[in-house]
């Protein structure tokens, strides 16, 4: 099975320039503890404790991309369901290990999604949960 977690794809890679050029500092493959397991986001930033997801159009159901192959309709449905199930999970375990989640589309232009990245890590934190 192919894995969905396709590190460096060129929407990361894009965004992950633009942030640099931008003076952010960030790590990528670098792993999260959550309750139950440790998570890779695309992007992290562990001071800020801010977790970056670059979600690929297809396999996380984009509105405005996310299609559906019409072959094996039934076994795309199920496996695409629990891609988004997952990151729904992800997300969850993220927050209650008090980690603030952020996702774009691949489809976003870098440019926008640094820029809303910069002001999340801009706002105060110290409301976070533990
Ligand atoms: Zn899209």
């Amino acid at each position: 099975m192919r894995s969905t977690k396709r590190t460096d794809t060129s929407p990361e890679l894009a965004l992950r320039s633009v942030l640099h050029r931008a003076g952010a500092r960030f790590r990528k493959d670098y792993p999260v503890k959550t309750e139950h397991r440790s998570v890779r986001p695309d992007i992290v930033f562990p001071a800020r404790r801010l977790a970056v997801f670059v979600d690929g159009c297809f396999w996380h159901r984009c509105p405005e991309h996310g299609t559906q192959p019409r072959a094996h309709g039934d076994f795309w449905r199920a496996k695409l369901d629990r891609n988004v199930e997952r990151d729904r999970e992800t997300d969850a375990a993220l927050e209650a290990a008090g980690w603030r989640v952020f996702r774009c589309w691949e489809h976003e232009p870098p440019e926008e999604a640094a820029v809303r990245i910069l002001s999340v890590l801009d706002q105060r934190t110290e409301n976070s949960r533990k």
